[in-house]
């Protein structure tokens, strides 16, 4: 591991301040994802400041919506009568988290900046653009079932890992941040990047940004939704794919359609097609499963990873489907 200054803050402009003038500085929260790229080297940070102690941990339904603090435990949330009476969709991607130990340490702002599972980024030793500029693709080169199936780009095809980003995008959430030019609200949907030419740069956030909380706004608790996760083992698993839709039904109509998709991009990926096929159409299975091939439009696998397309349909469909009550 290589030696790095830690310091713990007790108020946000402490952490503002380290993180904007301090280069190469991170933030640490509950440590789960951090800690062990730490270990590993490859995660190679100056600084370490340690924003546990800030007051971003409550959960609150207001007039608005839903605000869910930054530091408040997967667990917490999953657990909240609110998020899982109002807001199932995410109750179910918490639900699907890593597992019960995992989730009572991890945090919300955490787990939607993770890095990535890419085993060439995870193993420090394999070329990998994202963790060694200049190195090339190891992924790229091989055979990663993980890869993406869009918006990926000759120096990266690694996907976001995060459960929650996904249902958060569905259900239209913002993350509000904290920084040296003072707070602003960034959708979920544009918080994470696409890898470009410059894979190491990973989401929207400005040197010296925290995320204080996330914004769910209260329509999102008025929609039918539901996340449906693949992976390849039962628990403590990422997703292969995913996918979280929320629709607004009016008379058995859908007026409008969210749909997400999981393990597939270096961000949570809305499936466009998917979503315009359903406007103004009534669901039943057979929708459903249209919809869900409407998802894959688009998809460029690279080796060994085309079987997520089907896969990646019938996700779409299942969680439609469930969204739906029907079988
Ligand atoms: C065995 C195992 C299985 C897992 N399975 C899953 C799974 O199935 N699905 C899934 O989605 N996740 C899974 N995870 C990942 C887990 O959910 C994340 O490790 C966790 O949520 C990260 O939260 P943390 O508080 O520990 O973050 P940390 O490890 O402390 O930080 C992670 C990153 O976020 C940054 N950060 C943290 N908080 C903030 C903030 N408020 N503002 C700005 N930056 C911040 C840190 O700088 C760091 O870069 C798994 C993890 C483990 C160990
Ligand atoms: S896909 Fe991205 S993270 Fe994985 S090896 Fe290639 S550059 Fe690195």
């Amino acid at each position: 591991m290589q030696p790095f200054a830690y310091r713990k803050v007790r108020d946000v402009a402490a952490a503002v301040d380290h993180g904007a003038r301090e280069p190469n500085t991170v933030f640490l929260a509950g440590g789960t994802d951090l800690v062990q790229l730490l270990q590993d080297g490859i995660a190679r940070p100056d600084g370490v400041v340690d924003i546990g102690d800030l007051p971003f941990a409550s959960i609150a339904s207001t007039i608005d919506g839903f605000r869910i603090g930054a530091l408040a435990r997967l667990s917490e949330v999953a657990d909240h009568p609110q998020v899982r009476a109002r807001l199932p969709a995410v109750a179910a991607a918490l639900d699907e988290t890593a597992s019960p130990m995992v989730r009572n340490m991890a945090t919300i702002g955490g787990n939607l900046l993770q890095r990535t599972r890419c085993l060439y980024f995870r193993d420090g030793v394999s070329p990998c653009e994202k963790r060694d500029p200049g190195t090339g693709c190891g992924a790229r080169r091989g055979r990663d079932v993980q890869a993406a199936l869009f918006g990926a780009s000759e120096a990266c095809v690694a996907t976001d890992p995060s459960d929650l980003a996904v249902a958060l995008v569905a259900l239209d959430a913002e993350a509000l941040v904290v920084g040296p030019s003072g707070e602003r609200s960034i959708p979920i949907e544009r918080l994470h990047r696409l890898p470009g030419e410059t894979p190491w740069i990973e989401t929207d956030l400005a040197p010296g940004e925290v995320i204080s909380a996330v914004f769910v706004p209260r329509d999102a608790a008025g929609r039918a939704q539901a996340y449906t996760k693949l992976r390849h083992r039962a628990s403590f698993e990422w997703p292969l794919v995913s996918a979280c839709v929320s629709l607004a039904v009016v008379d058995g109509i859908i007026e409008d359609a969210r749909v997400a998709l999981g393990g597939v991009a270096h961000k949570p990926w809305r499936a466009e097609p998917a979503e315009r096929l359903l406007i103004g159409r009534t669901l039943d299975a057979a929708l459903a499963r249209e919809a869900g091939e409407a998802a894959t439009e688009g998809a460029r696998p690279v080796a060994g990873n085309a079987a997520k397309i089907p896969l990646l349909a019938r996700v779409v469909a299942r969680a439609l489907a469930d969204a739906g009550g029907l079988p």
